[in-house]
C-alpha cells in the first residue's frame, strides 16, 4: 500500500502503526533533488570502482562493526516505524549484518577477469578475457515490510561491486533506510552511498537517473517500474509478490512441520514475501498436524514484548480481515485467531481450516499472520495445488525423508525450496532468492551471479601470436579467400565428415 500521494512537495509524518504516535517525518524529494544526488553519486562512483574490491571489502566490514554496535538503536528505530516485536525486529538487524562480509570476502573472486577458452581451433591465436565493469549507479527501491533488511540484501553486493547506491525506502518506513546511510557516512566510507524519500513519483524520479533498477513491491508496482525500466532501456531486477506454499507430508515430524509453518506463518506478522501462505497436508496426519499447529497458534503473543508485531499499516490490516471474512463466508472454520486485537493495527494469529483452493485467502497475497490449511490426497495432489498460482516465489516441503523433499522441491514452480524449513534461503546470499512467474524478474544474492549483476560483462578480445597485415575476411575481399575460411570453418566444427565437406 502507499499513502496518499500529495499534490505539493511536503513532508511525510512517520508513525508506529502499533499505537498511532508519530515518530519521524520526511521530505518529499522531488526530482531535482533526486537528479542531483545522483549527480554527486556518480561522480564518487569514480574513484569507488578504482580502488578495487578489496578496499571496497575493508568500507563493507567497517559498516558491518557499526550495525553490530548500533543493533539496539537500529532495532529502536524500525520497531518505531514499522511496529514490529523487538524480536522481530532484532532477527531483522542483527541477520542482515551478517551479510556484508560475505560479499567483502568473496568481491574478489567474484570479479575476477577469465579467460575462456576459443570455441574453434581458428580462434586459438587469440587471448580472450571476460571482465566486469560495475554499473556506475544503481537504485534501490523497498518496501515497508523490511525496511532494514532489503535496502542492505540489494545495496550491500552492489556496493561490493564498485557501483555507487541510491536507496529509495517506502514511504510508510522510510527511517531505517535514513540510519543506513547515516552509518555509512558515520564511519567516514567514500560518499557513494545515499537515500531519497518520498511516495511513488520519488521512485519514478530514481529510475529517471540510474544505470541499473533492483526493485522490491508489489506484483503491480513491479509492472509499472518494469515499464519504466524498458523506456529508459535500463536493466533491473524485480523481487515482487508470493503466496508461498508449504507441504507437509505423512512421513514428516509433524512436531517439526508445526513449529516450522507457523514461524513461516507469523514471523514478522505474516509481512515477508516469503511467509507460509498455503498449507497442504496429506490426509493421514491432516486432524493431528492441524491440531498441533492451532494449538501453537494460540500461545503466540503479540505486542512489542512479544513474539509478534502490529501489521505495518491499516490497509494491509483490512486485506487481512478482508481475505479471514470471505474465506468465512464461503465455508472455512476458524481454528484460532480471525479478527483485528488490541490499539493500533494489530491482527490476531489466525489459522483456518476447510479451506478450498478458489478462496482469496488461498489465491491473493495476504501478507498477514493467517495459515490456511488444506487436506490433500498425496503429495501429487499437493503438489499439483502448491503450482496452482501466478506467483512463484518459495515453497517448503516436509518429509521425514529428505531425499523425497529434494525431489519434490525439482516439480515445484518456484525459485527456492527449503526441505524441513522455512525460508532459510532468504538468510543466505550464496544461493539465490528469486521470484518465478508473477513473483519477479532476476534474482537477489546467488553467489556470484548476486554480485555480477550490478556489472556489465566487457568481452576483450587480442593477439597472442604476432599479426599479419591482413586477414581473410578482410577486404579487398575475394571468393576465394572467402571460401577458404568458411571451409576451414566447417571442416573445425561441423559434425560427421559429410557436413565437414559440404557434401
Ligand atoms: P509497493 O509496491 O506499494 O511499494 C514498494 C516501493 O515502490 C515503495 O518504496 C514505493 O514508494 C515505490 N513505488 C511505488 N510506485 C512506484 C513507481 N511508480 N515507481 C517507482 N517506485 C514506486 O509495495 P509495498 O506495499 O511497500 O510492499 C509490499 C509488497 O512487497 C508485497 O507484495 C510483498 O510481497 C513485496 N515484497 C517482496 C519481496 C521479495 O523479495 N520478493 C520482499 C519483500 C516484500
Amino acid at each position: 500500500m502507499t499513502a496518499t500521494e500529495p499534490t505539493v512537495d511536503e513532508t511525510i509524518a512517520i508513525r508506529n502503526p502499533a499505537n498511532g504516535t508519530q515518530v519521524g517525518s520526511i521530505p518529499v524529494h522531488g526530482p531535482s533533488v533526486v537528479a542531483e544526488k545522483a549527480a554527486r553519486l556518480r561522480t564518487a562512483q569514480q574513484e569507488w570502482e578504482a580502488i578495487g574490491p578489496v578496499e571496497r571489502g575493508r568500507w563493507l566490514r567497517q559498516w558491518q562493526d557499526w550495525a553490530f554496535d548500533n543493533v539496539d538503536h537500529l532495532t529502536d528505530v524500525l520497531i518505531s516505524e514499522a511496529g514490529k516485536s523487538r524480536r522481530d525486529a532484532g532477527v531483522e538487524i542483527v541477520a542482515t549484518a551478517t551479510m556484508p562480509t560475505y560479499w567483502a570476502d568473496n568481491a574478489a573472486t567474484f570479479l575476477k577477469a577469465s579467460h575462456p577458452k576459443a570455441h574453434s581451433p581458428l580462434y586459438q591465436n587469440k587471448r580472450f578475457t571476460t571482465w566486469y565493469r560495475p554499473h556506475q549507479l544503481v537504485g534501490v527501491i523497498s518496501p515497508w515490510n523490511f525496511p532494514f533488511a532489503l535496502p542492505c540484501m540489494d545495496g550491500i553486493p552492489a556496493l561490493a561491486a564498485g557501483a555507487a547506491v541510491l536507496l529509495k525506502p517506502s514511504e510508510v518506513t522510510p527511517l531505517s533506510g535514513l540510519e543506513i546511510v547515516r552509518g555509512w557516512n558515520e564511519i567516514g566510507a567514500p560518499p557513494v552511498l545515499d537515500v531519497v524519500t518520498g511516495y511513488g513519483a520519488t521512485g519514478a524520479a530514481v529510475i529517471d537517473n540510474v544505470d541499473y533498477l533492483q526493485f522490491t513491491g508489489s506484483t503491480g508496482t513491479g509492472r509499472r517500474v518494469a515499464v519504466a525500466c524498458a523506456e529508459r532501456l535500463i536493466p533491473f531486477g524485480l523481487e515482487l509478490g508470493g503466496k508461498d506454499p508449504a507441504i507437509v507430508l505423512a512421513d514428516a515430524d509433524l512436531e517439526r512441520a508445526a513449529n516450522g509453518v507457523l514461524w513461516g506463518g507469523l514471523f514478522n506478522s505474516g509481512q515477508v514475501c516469503v511467509s507460509v501462505e498455503r498449507v497442504f497436508v496429506e490426509a493421514p496426519v491432516y486432524d493431528e498436524f492441524v491440531a498441533k499447529l492451532t494449538e501453537k497458534a494460540r500461545s503466540v503473543s503479540q505486542g512489542a514484548a512479544g513474539d509478534i508485531g502490529a501489521m505495518a499499516t491499516d490497509t494491509q490490516r483490512d486485506i487481512v480481515a478482508r481475505h479471514v471474512g470471505e474465506a468465512t463466508a464461503a465455508g472455512a472454520r476458524v481454528l484460532t485467531g480471525g479478527e483485528p486485537t488490541g490499539v493500533g493495527t494489530y491482527f490476531a494469529p489466525t489459522v483456518l481450516a476447510d479451506v478450498d483452493p478458489t478462496m482469496t485467502c488461498m489465491t491473493e497475497e495476504t501478507f498477514g499472520p493467517t495459515i490456511p490449511v488444506i487436506k490433500v490426497a498425496d503429495e501429487h495432489e499437493a503438489i499439483r495445488l502448491a503450482n496452482q498460482s501466478e506467483y512463484g516465489l518459495s515453497a517448503s516441503v516436509w518429509t521425514g525423508d529428505v531425499a523425497r523433499g529434494e525431489r519434490i522441491a525439482t516439480r515445484l514452480e518456484v525459485g527456492a525450496v527449503n526441505v524441513n524449513d522455512a525460508m532459510t534461503n532468504i538468510f543466505c546470499p550464496n544461493v539465490p532468492m528469486a521470484g518465478w512467474k508473477e513473483s519477479g524478474l532476476g534474482h537477489r544474492a546467488g553467489g556470484d551471479a548476486g554480485l555480477l549483476k550490478y556489472c556489465r560483462p566487457q568481452a576483450i578480445t587480442a593477439p597472442r601470436t604476432p599479426t599479419m597485415k591482413s586477414e581473410l575476411l578482410w577486404y579487398p575481399a575475394t571468393d576465394r579467400k572467402t571460401g577458404m575460411l568458411l571451409k576451414a570453418m566447417r571442416l573445425v566444427n561441423a559434425q560427421g565428415w559429410k557436413r565437414k565437406f559440404g557434401r
